[in-house]
């Protein structure tokens, strides 16, 4: 039986009184095999390409064409504080002030510099909390610093994990391990939302549990950043760090942004790996011996920033401005919450979503679990013109994004879905 409003006329509807309707063509959308555009749900993965990028790369190519060095003051965006152009959009889709954020580097390079500063373990407190099934880099990355200060991560990293017979993490387990094992924890550091079950946390609850047992609070916000409506300032963890290529659409392999509380912002007494872009830059250039680090986020730079990737970014960050977090969040929770009930009432039981149902646990994201792991279904929707994610052993994460993804899209898959299992 059909559900009422499942139906394409209906879908049509909704993307006639969409008011972010018109952001689709702005992006380039991939085509599928049969030339027609495709049903592009990976944002999650990769961000489309905003039209606006070439433009932003290019006066950046030209002005290095024409000015060579000069261009790091004279181009059209002079390129030596290049990266604080940056910074306004990107606090502002934090919910960070301007001094907590920068671009710099990639994610793993800087959890790797962020932990440099605020994973101190001592022989009391050294275990380092994470979420069940990290992303892999995460993972690496958080027990080689373990092993790095001596430790053993077998027994110092440990794990949140579901209930047995369940898919997600409740809130109040994450509370009793803090209150079981805080005085142990150095370091809490989550996914904000968890790349594989698509599983939203709520940050504030987990910073003050954390903090309540002297833990630093710390995440991972690379499925989070510019899907869900984050207030990093107000929830108050100590670190945050989230790559720019997946909801940020800002190109493979595309830089990090990372939040450092105010209250970390002039501390000279942490430690942290240190290069001459985060050294003051009112004495950067006279090339001092002392290292004195810049106020905030900006202290944790190295390197001169990158302009070809961060003009990309800037093309992207301009369209988030317009739009805004609170519009796309708002259709983001409409378009997934449909997709799911079009997926609920299709009258197949080989697919089940892991993804929570509460529209507050999640983004934009849901993952299905295909029965028996069978890995058929994805390709036969692939060469349907359907662009999704396969993640072992047995899932498909799709995500319908808010920017450029249409009602109309998620019907399309449900049906190509529906057809695909018959
Ligand atoms: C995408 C992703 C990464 C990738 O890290 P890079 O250093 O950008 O390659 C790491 N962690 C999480 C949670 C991710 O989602």
């Amino acid at each position: 039986m059909e559900m009422p409003h499942a139906s394409l006329e209906y879908a049509l509807e909704c993307d006639a009184r969409d008011p972010l309707r018109a952001y689709r063509d702005r992006f380039h959308l991939p085509v599928g095999p049969d030339g027609k555009t495709a049903i592009y749900f990976c944002g999650n993965s990769l961000g489309l390409q905003p039209r606006s990028v070439r433009e932003h790369v290019l006066a950046e190519l030209e002005d290095w064409a024409t000015l060579g060095v000069e261009g790091h003051v004279h181009a059209r965006h002079p390129w030596m504080p290049y990266h604080e152009f940056l910074t306004p959009a990107m606090a502002r889709l934090v919910g960070a002030l301007p001094h907590e954020v920068v671009v710099m580097n990639s994610l793993t390079v800087n959890l790797h510099l962020l932990m440099v500063s605020f994973y101190r373990p001592t022989p009391q407190r050294r275990k380092i909390l994470v979420e069940y099934s990290p992303f892999p880099s995460d993972r690496y990355a958080v027990a080689s610093q373990i092993a790095f200060h001596g430790y053993d991560p077998d027994t110092d990293l440990i794990e949140l994990k579901p209930r047995p017979g369940t898919d997600h993490i409740e809130p109040a387990d994450i509370r009793a391990v803090l209150e079981e094992q805080g005085p142990q924890i150095a370091l809490v550091l989550i996914g904000g939302v968890n790349y594989y079950t698509g599983q939203a946390y709520d940050l504030a609850a987990i910073t003050r549990w954390g903090h309540d047992q002297g833990c630093i609070v710390g995440f991972d916000l690379a499925h989070a950043a510019g899907n869900l409506s984050l207030r990093l300032h107000e929830d108050g963890p100590d670190f945050a760090a989230w790559c720019s290529y997946k909801y940020l659409n800002s190109g493979p392999g595309s830089l990090s942004g990372i939040f450092v509380h105010e209250r970390h912002a002039d501390d000279p007494a942490l430690p942290r790996f240190s290069g001459w872009w985060g050294h003051d830059k009112q004495t950067r250039f006279r090339m001092p011996d002392r290292f004195v680090p810049m106020r905030g986020a900006e202290g944790w730079q190295l390197s001169n920033p990158p302009i070809l990737p961060m003009a990309a970014m800037r093309a992207s960050l301009e369209i988030f401005e317009e739009a805004g977090m609170e519009a796309l969040t708002h259709k983001s929770r409409a378009l997934t919450g449909w997709l799911e009930q079009l997926l609920a009432t299709s009258g197949h039981d080989r697919v089940r979503i892991i993804t929570p149902s509460d529209p507050d646990q999640r983004g934009c994201q849901l993952s299905l679990r295909v029965e028996g792991g069978d890995r058929r279904l994805f390709e036969r929707l692939s060469r349907q013109g359907i662009i999704a994610d396969w993640r072992e052993p047995d899932v498909i994460r799709i995500a319908p994004v808010p920017l450029y993804n249409s009602f109309a899209d998620a019907w399309h898959f449900a049906q190509r879905l529906r057809q695909a299992l018959a």
